[in-house]
């Protein structure tokens, strides 16, 4: 069968395009997601009393035509809870959870409390669970974030399969031997040609593969992921480096890859060209966001200045901001542009409906301020 190539800003998709697109994905059949049950947790967030650190929650409930991105603030790692719009509670997506031990500054979570965090957050849901690459500081946390496989609706692994940890390892095995569609060991460069990816779909937002295995190293073979809610633009691109980055603009030419909001690689790393020119430009944020603990100096101040350099990231209420050089800390602590490290401000939530204007963004459950 001949595979159709439609490009990414085809917004509309006929159903029979869609059945053609499933039979060029190339991969196994598709087998049910199982039950979405409906989310007990959301809703019941509360900011908690003085004793607890309130500032690591965010109470406001989404509203149905809003998607609302949870970056937790995990430290060296990442993880990155989906609520999806729509009706009828879509199943959420996770995206990466785990982080490298000792990485924990002062407003990280503790891997129980972001186990837990993150628990509260899909609610108990059937969650579709995209594991960017097999460094653990993205995945550790996941065996304990799903002590029942059959919580996961679908997993997606990026990189090589052999190179995660032997728990998690175990975990996917789990996972796959319970009957749950597992897609793993991707050739390289790989992205559905270009158009939305059904199985990773974030309720009524589509989720697009930018590329995967773009080399054998590990951050080389992030999975790099896109989710459009209409007009609202997202990139979340594991630790991509050059080589992975370099091909997502392969996949997904000028001006495909403008976005709203853009994760920076590899934790705002400066090395093996992640958060490169090239990148920067071809993304340019309005939004920037770090995930980042203590460690190597993430995010370095100069991947931050190429994205500013592009244009287009907005001025921000000045708040705090924490950027390095190699091997020290940039004297500067806040800023005025709208760049966020989970390290420095805790957990941020985005909120959008389809139209780009209406982002919000808060830190730890409070306006991103000083
Ligand atoms: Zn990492």
């Amino acid at each position: 069968m001949k595979c159709l190539h439609l490009s990414k800003p085809v917004k509309i998709l006929t159903l029979s395009a869609m059945l053609i697109l499933i039979g060029c994905q190339g991969l196994p059949p598709r087998q049910s997601p199982g039950d979405h049950a409906p989310s007990i947790g959301k809703g019941e967030l509360k900011r908690a009393g003085p004793d607890s650190n309130y500032r690591k929650f965010a109470p406001r409930v989404k509203n149905n035509n809003e998607i609302e991105i949870h970056m937790l603030p995990v430290g060296g790692g990442m993880c990155q809870v989906v609520n999806c719009p729509g009706n009828n509670n879509p199943a959420p997506l996770l995206i990466d959870c785990g982080a490298s031990a000792g990485s924990l500054g002062a407003n990280d979570l503790s891997k129980a409390d972001a186990v837990a965090r993150t628990q509260a957050l899909l609610g108990g849901r059937v969650t579709t669970v995209v594991l960017s690459h097999s460094d653990s500081d993205h995945n550790n946390y996941i065996p304990d974030v799903f002590p029942n496989v059959n919580q996961v609706g679908t997993l997606w692994v990026g990189s090589q399969f052999n190179r995660y940890p032997v728990a998690v390892q175990t975990w996917i095995n789990d996972v796959a031997a319970a009957g749950i569609v597992v897609r793993r060991n991707f050739p390289a460069g790989w992205s559905n040609n270009g158009n939305a990816v059904l199985e990773l779909a974030c309720g009524s937002a589509r989720t697009f593969v930018l590329t995967v295995n773009s080399d054998v190293g590990a951050n080389d073979g992030s999975m790099m992921l896109s989710i459009d809610h209409g007009d609202t633009h997202m990139i979340f691109p594991g630790d991509a480096t050059k080589k992975a980055q370099d091909w997502a603009m392969v996949n997904f030419p000028n001006p495909l890859l403008r976005s709203d909001l853009v994760a920076m690689s590899h934790h705002g790393a400066d090395s093996h060209g992640s958060n490169d020119d090239d990148w920067a430009f071809a993304t340019e944020p309005r939004y920037l966001f770090a995930s980042a603990g203590v460690s190597y100096y993430h995010p370095r101040c100069d991947s931050g200045q190429r994205y500013i350099n592009a244009g287009r990231v907005l001025a921000a209420p000045i708040h705090a901001y924490k950027c390095g050089y190699s091997g020290y800390w940039s004297a500067q602590s806040t800023t005025a542009t709208a760049i966020y490290n989970t390290e420095d401000v805790g957990e941020v939530v985005i909120t959008a409906t389809d139209d780009p204007a209406t982002i919000r963004v808060t830190c730890s459950g409070l306006a991103c301020s000083y």
